[in-house]
C-alpha cells in the first residue's frame, strides 16, 4: 500500500472483492477521498468502479487505475438546504457518488421524503446509478436529483439535469467523467407511503435469482416492427436455462441472468454469453459492462 502525493491509498487489490459477481482480477486501485485526490488519479490512464454491480471484470483485471470514492465522497448529508428547499420540496446537502444506493433509499423512506423509492433493489453507488440513470419502471436516479458534480481530467463543474441530455438509462455524461457528489431534490410523503410503493416494486424482483450476479445480461431486443421481445424468454426458448460453465450457470429462475455458483471465472461467463449469442436467434446488446471491453 502506498500513498499518493494527494493523500489517496493506493493499494492493488483484486477487483473480485468490489464487484456483485464476485469475478474480477488486479488492479491497482486509487481509494480517493476528495476532489484534489479525484484529480491527481486522473493523470494516467484509469476506470472508475462504483458497487461493480454492472460489470464483469477479465480474470487477467485491468491495466489501468481503478478509482474508488471513499471517505467524504461515500458520505451523505441528507439535512434540508434552506436556502433551497420549500415546504414541499427538499434540496439536501451533498450526497457522495461512492454512497451505496440501497442504504440511501432505505433512510430516505424513514424520513419521509420520496422521489427515489422506485430505484429499490438496485445494488449499485449513488455515482454509477447517477451515471447510467439506473431505475426501474416505478422510478429512477434523475427524478430526484438537483445537482450533479461531475469531475474529468479537464476539471470540475456543477449542473442539473436541464443542463444534460439524459434519458433512457442514460445520463448524458460522457464515459470516465466521474459523478464525485449530488445534491437531491425530494417530496415529502408520509413514510407508510413510501414504503407501499417499495414493496409494490420489490414484489417485480420476485423471479431474480438470489446468486452473485451482475444483474441482467442481454437488452431487451427490438424487432424490426418496433416491439420488445423479452431476452430472458429467446434464452429460455432456445433451452439453455441452467446451462452450466465452469463455476458460472445460466440461473434456473431467469434465463438473463447469469450467477457465480462461487469461485467462477471471468472467462466462465464470457463463454456463457457467447454460447448464448450464438444459440439466441437474433443479435442481443449487452446490459452489462465487460472490462476490458471484448468484440
Ligand atoms: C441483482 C441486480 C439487480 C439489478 N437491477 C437493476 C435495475 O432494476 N435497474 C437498473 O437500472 N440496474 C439494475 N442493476 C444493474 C446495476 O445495479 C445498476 O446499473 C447500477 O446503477 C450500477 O451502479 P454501480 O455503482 O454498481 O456501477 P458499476 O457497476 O461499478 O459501474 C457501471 C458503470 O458506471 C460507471 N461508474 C461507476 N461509478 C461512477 C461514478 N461515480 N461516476 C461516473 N461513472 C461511474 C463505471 O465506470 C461503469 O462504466 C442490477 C444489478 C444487479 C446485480
Amino acid at each position: 500500500m502506498t500513498i499518493s502525493r494527494t493523500g489517496a491509498r493506493v493499494e492493488r487489490q483484486p477487483l473480485s472483492r468490489y464487484t456483485t459477481l464476485g469475478v474480477g482480477g488486479e488492479a491497482e486501485v486509487w481509494f480517493v477521498s476528495g476532489l484534489e485526490q479525484l484529480a491527481e488519479a486522473m493523470e494516467q490512464p484509469y476506470r472508475v468502479l462504483g458497487g461493480g454491480s454492472n460489470l464483469v471484470i477479465a480474470d487477467q483485471g485491468v491495466p489501468e487505475r481503478v478509482i474508488r470514492l471513499s471517505g467524504a465522497l461515500a458520505e451523505r448529508d441528507l439535512e434540508a438546504d434552506p436556502a433551497l428547499s420549500t415546504a414541499e420540496e427538499i434540496v439536501t446537502g451533498w450526497v457522495g457518488g461512492g454512497v451505496p444506493l440501497p442504504g440511501l433509499v432505505r433512510t430516505l423512506q424513514k424520513m419521509g421524503l420520496s422521489n427515489l423509492e422506485g430505484t429499490v433493489g438496485i445494488p449499485g453507488q449513488v455515482g454509477g446509478s447517477v451515471w447510467m440513470n439506473a431505475g426501474t419502471r416505478f422510478g429512477e436516479m434523475f427524478d430526484g436529483l438537483h445537482t450533479i458534480e461531475i469531475v474529468s481530467p479537464g476539471g470540475v463543474r456543477q449542473v442539473t439535469p436541464d443542463d444534460l441530455a439524459w434519458g433512457y438509462r442514460d445520463s448524458g455524461i460522457p464515459r470516465n467523467h466521474v459523478v464525485s457528489r449530488v445534491r437531491l431534490k425530494l417530496r415529502r410523503a408520509d413514510p407508510a407511503d413510501v414504503l407501499a410503493k417499495m414493496e409494490h416494486a420489490d414484489q417485480a424482483r420476485k423471479g431474480q435469482p438470489k446468486n452473485k450476479t451482475p444483474g441482467c445480461a442481454f437488452k431487451n431486443p427490438v424487432l424490426p416492427d418496433g416491439q420488445k421481445v423479452s431476452a430472458g424468454r429467446l434464452i429460455d426458448e432456445a433451452g439453455l436455462k441452467g446451462t452450466q460453465i465452469g463455476q458460472a450457470r445460466i440461473a434456473p429462475e431467469h434465463g438473463n441472468f447469469i450467477v457465480n455458483l462461487g469461485g467462477a471465472a471471468a472467462a466462465d461467463v464470457h463463454a456463457l454469453l457467447d454460447l448464448i449469442r450464438q444459440r439466441v436467434g437474433m443479435p442481443l446488446e449487452l446490459e452489462y459492462e465487460l472490462w476490458p471491453e471484448r468484440p
